[in-house]
């Protein structure tokens, strides 16, 4: 019988990424909605890690399973890393992925190209019922575009360019964009660990933690 493994997030986008990307590990991969009265998450952490760590603890805590959270952020190198941690918040508490980019293009008005350097980066933690935790990062470098392109992906994809590949994110299939994400870099460390775990069955539940 496979381990389960409960993934922290909501977010529809994510998800349909994160289960793509998790294919073939040999886990049976649960979701938050499978469970009821979690308590809510709220993401005030001050660094990506920060919010991976608690997102993951409280998942594994309520529901007694391996819990793997992933943060991510966009460290604009003109801003002085901003937006960083506060990318889903940028525009305002309400803000939609179009006004997000929108801000970002009006902040980076006028900046030349060769200074609009940006990146991605995901944490990844993965928490054990026994709240072992292990922390893991991955990383996209690019610039932001001064208009946006591409109508695929989610957030900052349309603004977001690879310089190796000459388009931006929102120009990629899903495919193309898990071969290369920042996310797909942490979730390429998380499975090694999550593989390794598996072999040793290493995975110590809530409830035999207690005795
Ligand atoms: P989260 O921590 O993964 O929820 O990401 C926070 C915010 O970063 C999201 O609301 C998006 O605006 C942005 N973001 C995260 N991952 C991506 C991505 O792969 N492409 C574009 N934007 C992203």
């Amino acid at each position: 019988m496979g381990i389960d493994v409960v993934l922290a997030t909501g977010n529809p986008h994510k998800r349909q990424e994160l289960l793509a990307l998790l294919g073939d590990v040999g886990y049976r991969i649960r979701t938050m909605d499978e469970f009821s009265s979690l308590p809510e998450i709220i993401e005030d952490g001050e660094t990506c890690e920060a919010n991976a760590i608690k997102k993951a603890t409280i998942l594994a805590r309520h529901t007694g399973l391996l819990a793997l959270a992933d943060d991510t952020g966009l460290e604009v190198d003109a801003l002085n890393g901003r937006p960083g941690v506060y990318a889903a918040r940028y525009a305002g508490e309400q803000a939609t992925y179009e006004d997000n980019c929108q801000k970002l293009l009006q902040e980076l008005d006028g900046i030349p190209r060769e200074k609009r350097t940006a990146r991605f980066r995901t944490v990844m933690a993965l928490v054990e019922p026994s709240l072992q935790i292990e922390v893991v990062e991955g990383i996209l470098e690019g610039l932001i575009v001064e208009t946006s392109r591409g109508t695929q992906g989610f957030g900052y994809d349309p603004v977001f360019w690879v310089p190796n590949l000459d388009c931006t994110l929102a120009e990629l299939t899903v495919e193309q964009k898990n071969r290369i994400s920042h996310r797909a870099q942490a979730l390429e460390k998380a499975k090694t660990i999550l593989n390794k775990k598996r072999e040793t069955h290493h995975i110590v539940t809530g409830r035999s933690a207690a005795r």
